[in-house]
């Protein structure tokens, strides 16, 4: 096959105006931490982009008392109406500087310029539209009469779609009259500062929202603040199990996002076209680092041979480089820490059995990559079909029966996601009925709405994020489980829901 040769299309970054250094944002200013600043760098060639305040246990009191004074002196005594003007100005603003911070998402994170500017920054307006809203309805939210805000929001967010998770915690957190402190990951934290020079131009009153950066330290003192009243956590599960535990016992009401393995199955009557496109868009967006990626491909026996083909020649052609390139389709590995960790599990799933094939294309020589990768002969039991890789690493399993593909999806200890293509609706809605999966995608994946909610069963967390749901989060009368104490069981250990679906739930 010959392929067309495209010339280099690099978006500018003159477009951005990037400080050397970044302070922490708090009380409507920035200011110097008290803790040992770091530097963020470019994952694409490892050049430093700024040096970053790190917020220590003192800075953190500081920001969490800056909240609950903007709380109880302003947006608590603030109508919803004009909190909604404040999150509409957010949107416009944020819409205005799309471009400034796709390429600060792109520089920053490694994902590709074509992701950030028409998925990840668009979606971060929409977030903002939609709750701003809301924020003048909340007696309409079928959340109980005049529901009251809960306080000051401790949140702390991943890495891997830095802005979007900001805004699904933010948006939602301030149209119920809440105040917030967030921490970006450490990994990323350009554009969360940018996005507080628009909190700036907002006018959004001092204190009502503080960023605070630094590594899992400057996390763990953010949620265990005896002043938070709540804490909105997105991340691995093993952090999550740490905060479950270190809140439990404590009035702080908590929702937890956590990892995936999420089933993409392919039924023998699918529209292929699509199904392939579908398949590698669950699996390769975003270099595979999507908590709800369609890791786990489950593909009908008799189609197995015809989908391998099709997806292994579709794969040849996605190209691989500088994220900034309007042309790539797959950027950088975030880090090394998470490069490393997408090596080992791989080099394990060869080394149990699986058999690997590896896309060609040329590696860059400086900073961290992954070609895609399809692992066949899998089976259940490999560490590479139960553990998230978090990677552009796809593990292919095979089903004969509708029951079996249920029973293979459902085999893992997360619940966040999943998919299936078919052409029979019947049996789209027989099969997501018996899915344990808080979202469940037919002939598509990762699709996101603001009013569509998100979330998870067993080890993948607790609460849902997105749409009216995802007001209840931040809202006494909302939905708050007495189950979310009961710790997620180890992964490797046999799952048990850790609540049931209630109001909040997906389906
Ligand atoms: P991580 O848990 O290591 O870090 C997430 C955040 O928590 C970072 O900001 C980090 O600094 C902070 N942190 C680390 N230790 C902490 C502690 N003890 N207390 C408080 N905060 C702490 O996860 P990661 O590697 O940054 O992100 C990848 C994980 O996030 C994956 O497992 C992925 O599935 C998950 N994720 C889930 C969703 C979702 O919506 N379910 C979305 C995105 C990512």
């Amino acid at each position: 096959m010959s392929f067309l040769e495209y010339a280099p299309a690099p978006e500018s970054k003159s477009i951005l105006h990037l400080k050397k250094s970044y302070g922490l944002f708090i009380d409507g200013e920035f200011r110097d931490g008290h803790g040992t600043p770091f530097t963020t760098i470019s994952p694409a060639d490892e050049s430093p982009i700024a040096k970053i305040s790190n917020a220590n246990a003192s800075d953190i009191d500081t920001a969490v008392a800056a909240a609950r004074r903007a709380y109880d002196k302003v947006w608590s005594r603030m109508s919803g109406k004009d909190r909604g003007k404040y999150l509409f100005r957010i949107a416009r603003l944020v819409q205005e500087r799309t471009r400034e911070l796709a390429v600060a998402e792109s520089l920053d994170n490694g994902k590709p310029i074509k992701e950030s500017r028409d998925v990840d920054v668009p979606l971060v307006a929409a977030w903002f539209f939609y709750y701003a809203g809301w924020a003048d309805k909340l007696d309409h939210a079928g959340l109980g009469p005049a529901p009251k805000s809960l306080g000051v929001a401790a949140q702390v967010i991943p890495w891997n779609f830095p802005l979007l998770m900001l805004a699904w915690k933010i948006a939602p957190a301030l149209a119920a009259g809440n105040t917030v402190v967030l921490k970006p990951a450490e990994t990323t934290p350009l554009s969360a500062l940018i996005f507080a020079e628009i909190l700036q131009q907002a006018d959004l009153p001092a204190g009502v929202v503080n960023i605070v950066t630094g590594a899992g330290d400057t996390g763990s003192a953010l949620v265990n603040h005896p002043d938070v009243n709540k804490v909105a956590f997105t991340g691995s599960t093993a952090v999550g199990r740490a905060i479950a535990k270190s809140t439990a016992g404590t009035a702080k009401k908590l929702t937890l996002e956590l990892g995936g393995k999420a089933a993409n199955i392919v039924f023998d009557d699918a529209p292929m076209d699509q199904a392939i496109e579908g398949i590698v868009n669950g699996i390769f967006f975003n270099q595979g680092h999507v908590c709800c990626a369609g890791s786990r491909l489950l593909v009908q026996e008799n189609i197995h041979d015809e989908v391998l083909d099709r997806l292994k020649q579709r794969l040849s052609t996605l190209r691989m480089g500088d994220p900034l390139d309007k042309n790539t389709d797959i950027g950088a590995i975030n880090s090394k820490a998470q490069l490393e960790r997408i090596r080992t599990l791989s080099d394990i799933g060869e080394e149990e059995g699986a058999t690997r094939w590896t896309a060609e294309c040329a590696i860059p020589d400086k900073g961290f990559w992954f070609a895609p990768t399809i692992f066949t002969n899998v089976e259940t039991s490999h560490r590479i079909a139960r553990e998230e890789i978090f990677g552009p690493v796809l593990s292919v399993l095979t089903f004969r029966t509708p029951a079996e593909a249920i029973a293979k999806a459902n085999n893992t200890p997360y619940g966040l996601s999943a998919g299936i293509w078919s052409d029979k609706g019947s049996r789209i809605l027989g099969v997501a009925d018996k899915l344990k999966a808080g979202v469940v995608w037919a002939n598509t994946f990762n699709r996101f709405d603001p009013a569509s909610p998100f979330g998870g069963y067993k080890e993948s967390g607790y609460g849902r994020e997105g749409g009216r749901h995802g007001l209840g989060a931040y809202l006494q009368s909302g939905w708050h489980a007495e189950s979310q104490r009961a710790l997620p069981p180890a992964v490797g250990s046999p799952a048990k829901p850790v609540r049931a679906a209630k109001k909040g739930a997906s389906k």
